[in-house]
């Protein structure tokens, strides 16, 4: 079973996918817990790279970054993992790239998507999470936990009124893929709706 949780930065994506991990060990089944960009070794020097190059890189290539680390993360680790029966948690996967990259106004939403795709060999995952966070909420937090880089600071608040929408946009295309919560719930009322829906698709 392939899980994704796609969310603004300081949504609580690490946090419930760790209590997801907990719980879904605890049953006896292996879990693969891992992120983009830099899953990998290779995946870590692009991420380097991509979050902290000085300067910046065209749109187009900064694209292909998040696309050669997500095909080599596929192939190496996620694919294996699948394969041989694990659940995969991921944090962010190609919905980041659509949502992040085509919010930045310069790519096509369906181009960035199909770039993914073609990098993964189609791979999508079976459940999408999505905490989606108002921006008022996401600046209170990040106020608070000081991230190392803040791209709501850097890109300014329109920025990340376009990525929330642009996560919507694709929830409401695939609902029967997304789990969209409301990130300022709870931790454990969130934890609770996400082994649902993971439950449902374990037997399913
Ligand atoms: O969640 P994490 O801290 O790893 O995200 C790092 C940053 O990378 C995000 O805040 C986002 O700005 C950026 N990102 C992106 N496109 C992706 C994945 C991440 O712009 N496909």
């Amino acid at each position: 079973l392939f899980v994704t949780l796609e969310g603004g930065d300081g949504s609580g994506k690490s946090t419930q996918a760790e209590l997801l991990a907990e719980w879904l060990r605890a049953s006896g089944r292996e879990v693969v817990r891992t992120r983009e960009p830099g899953g990998t070794d290779v995946g870590l020097e692009i991420r380097e790279l991509v979050l902290h190059h000085r300067g910046d890189i065209a749109p187009r290539a900064e694209a292909l970054l998040y696309a050669a680390d997500r095909a080599h993360h596929v192939a190496t680790l996620v694919r294996p993992a699948l394969e041989r029966g694990a659940v995969v948690l991921q944090d962010r996967y190609l919905d980041s790239s659509v949502a992040y990259q085509g919010a930045g106004r310069v790519l096509d939403a369906d181009e960035v998507r199909r770039l993914s795709l073609w990098a993964t060999d189609d791979l999508l995952p079976d459940l999408t999470i999505l905490l989606d966070l108002d921006e008022a909420a996401a600046r209170a937090r990040l106020d608070g936990a000081r991230t190392r880089y803040d791209r709501l600071e850097a890109e300014g608040a329109s920025f990340h009124a376009r990525v929330r929408a642009a996560y919507l946009e694709l929830a409401a295309a695939e609902p029967e893929r997304f789990l969209v919560l409301d990130a300022t719930l709870p931790v454990d009322e969130l934890a609770t709706a996400i082994r649902e829906a993971v439950g449902e698709r374990l037997v399913g």
